[in-house]
């Protein structure tokens, strides 16, 4: 147990990276959204930004809509009064496009000279001090710049730092958008018509969105607030099987309350949709609106007795430029057909539930480790840190069992990594069938699991950890020569709080049990106790 860093294990670091960059996502997303007024709004990215980039400065140029132009929002690393009137306004010509273009981009070449001369000169862009520009993009329309001077040290930012800062961009565009509509909706406050009372839906929504956690929830608000916003019966959202390349109805509102139920709680299944077929599967695969108002006599539209749809609009839902789903809202309640308005409301909508998904995928690659798919030893800490709190507030027992296979290098040495790899997989999955459901199997490096045991004593878990021996025991791995393959595990456990209150103690409790079992001959587990720890060397 000593070598916790397997060279091996070479994915480690950048999980871990997309952790942490993850965390800062979903964190300055809470706080953005929080904030209603623009200047914190931009005093906290940019701050954000400045913290995580290594930027020399950091400024944020946001649309303003009275003006029509880009105007200076914030800047740190530069003196403001010297930038607080820079601005610029839309303008043909390869810039715009570029902006346009929705990368990040850098302004200057290796030599320091600006690419874009005349814009620069014309705008007095060079106050900004800038090497590169992020561009705020909203459902494809640029609402603001964020400029990040030289890094400090002086070295080129890695494309790995701009897809990172563009990340952010992204989450913060959102929170931006929202502040632009807030004071479009007070600048409008007379004029109160149906445009204002859409832009307050759209305001709701994403101030709701950053704080729900839970996708499906969030899913299901968003297409309450679709059917509202356009006066429909029905609505749905399915989401792309990437494997399969099927669409599978995640969530649904408008039908009968008990099939809605079901359907929505996971224990209900709703035909799915081939990419191609049908009216979704065509905008799955085109990756544009459609919109059928008459459906019962449109033969693209595949009519179910039970779906009683009269008109629909399908919106596809895109991340990064690939289909992961598509929006369904259908019959509107006074009988007329889905206006324009209806539509561009229907599609911004559509973005903020694409933003979702992409963020909640985004978070389930972060924290789940490539081959086993069990969460990685960050989360894994995290996850233990959680329960422990837990589990002293409510004054309840929780276990830690740590497992490690034997002689798993002579294992890799017979049989080669590949298989090894293999077996760690299927490991894996042993594992989370053996284990309860509210139990939590992680890697913990290399061939090292981990299981979080909550609610549980010493005795549950000695009980836990003889299960996963036997099972592992008596398995058959089939090798990749056909040929049937053992191999057995060892495993240490420790109780909170019999033994440790905190997150580092419970782990090592649990590794000097383990090795106390490696000591004693291996393919058994050991309940720490205070007297092994002597032996640990
Ligand atoms: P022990 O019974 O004392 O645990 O013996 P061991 O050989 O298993 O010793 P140790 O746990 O220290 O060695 C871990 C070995 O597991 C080293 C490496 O060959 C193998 N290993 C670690 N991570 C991976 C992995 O991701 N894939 C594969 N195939 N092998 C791994
Ligand atoms: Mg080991
Ligand atoms: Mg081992």
């Amino acid at each position: 147990m000593e070598e916790k860093q397997k060279p091996e294990w070479d994915d480690k670091k950048n999980l871990e990276r997309k952790v942490f960059d993850f965390f800062t996502l979903s964190q300055l997303g809470k706080s953005l959204i929080s904030i209603q007024d623009m200047d914190n709004l931009a005093r906290v990215f940019a701050s954000s930004v400045y913290e995580t980039s290594d930027a020399s400065n950091v400024t944020l140029l946001i649309y303003d809509i009275e003006s029509k132009a880009f105007a200076y929002q914030y800047s740190i690393g530069l003196d403001a009064e010297k930038v607080k009137d820079v601005s610029f306004v839309e303008e043909e010509g390869l810039f715009w496009r570029v902006l346009n273009g929705g990368e990040p981009f850098p302004i200057k070449d290796s030599a320091g000279n600006y690419h874009f001369e005349k814009v620069i000169r014309k705008f007095n862009l060079h106050l900004l001090d800038s090497l590169i520009w992020v561009p705020l993009m909203v459902k494809n329309v640029l609402r603001g710049v964020l400029t990040l001077g030289d890094k400090k040290g002086g070295t080129p930012y890695e494309e790995k730092e701009l897809v990172f800062i563009s990340l952010l961009a992204t989450q913060a565009a959102v929170a931006i958008d929202s502040a632009i509509l807030d004071q479009q909706k007070s600048r409008a406050t007379l004029a109160l018509g149906r445009k204002m009372e859409n832009l307050s839906v759209l305001y709701d929504v994403s101030k709701a969105m950053n704080f729900v956690n839970d996708l499906k929830k969030t899913l299901l608000l968003i297409l309450d607030k679709s059917r509202n916003a356009v006066n429909a019966q029905k609505g749905s959202i399915m989401l792309l099987n990437k494997e399969t390349q099927l669409l599978e109805v995640k969530v649904v509102r408008g039908i009968d309350p008990i099939a809605e139920k079901k359907i929505n709680d996971g224990e209900m299944e709703c035909t799915k949709i081939k990419v191609g077929e049908g009216v979704a599967g065509k905008v799955a695969e085109t990756m544009q609106y459609m919109v059928v108002d008459d459906a019962g006599k449109d033969n693209r539209f595949k009519q179910s007795s039970a779906s009683n749809v009269q008109n629909i609009v399908c919106i596809p839902l895109t991340a990064e430029g690939a289909c992961i789903g598509v929006m369904n809202i259908s019959n509107k309640l006074t009988g007329e057909k889905f206006t324009e308005e209806d539509i561009s409301l229907l599609l911004t909508l559509a973005g903020q539930v694409a933003v979702t998904i992409n963020n909640a995928n985004l978070y389930h690659l972060a924290i789940t480790d490539g081959l086993t798919q069990l969460f990685i030893n960050r989360y894994f800490r995290q996850k233990l840190q959680d329960e422990i709190v837990r589990a002293r507030r409510y004054k309840r027992p929780l276990s830690l069992i740590m497992t490690d296979i034997d002689h798993f290098k002579k294992f890799n040495d017979t049989y080669g990594h590949q298989q090894g790899d293999a077996v760690l997989a299927t490991t894996a999955k042993i594992f989370k069938r053996t284990v309860r459901e509210t139990d939590i199997p992680c890697r913990y490096g290399g061939e090292e699991f981990a299981v979080i045991l909550p609610e549980t004593d010493s005795d549950g878990a000695v009980l836990a950890a003889e299960r996963l021996r036997k099972e592992i025991e008596g398995f058959e791995y089939p090798g990749l020569k056909g040929e049937k393959l053992r191999v057995t595990i060892s495993l240490g456990v420790a109780t909170f709080p019999d033994h440790s209150d905190n997150v580092e103690g419970m782990i090592e409790k649990a590794d000097i049990a383990l090795y106390a079992c490696k000591e004693g001959g291996r393919n058994c587990y050991r309940l720490y106790d205070p007297i092994m720890k002597n032996e640990k060397k």
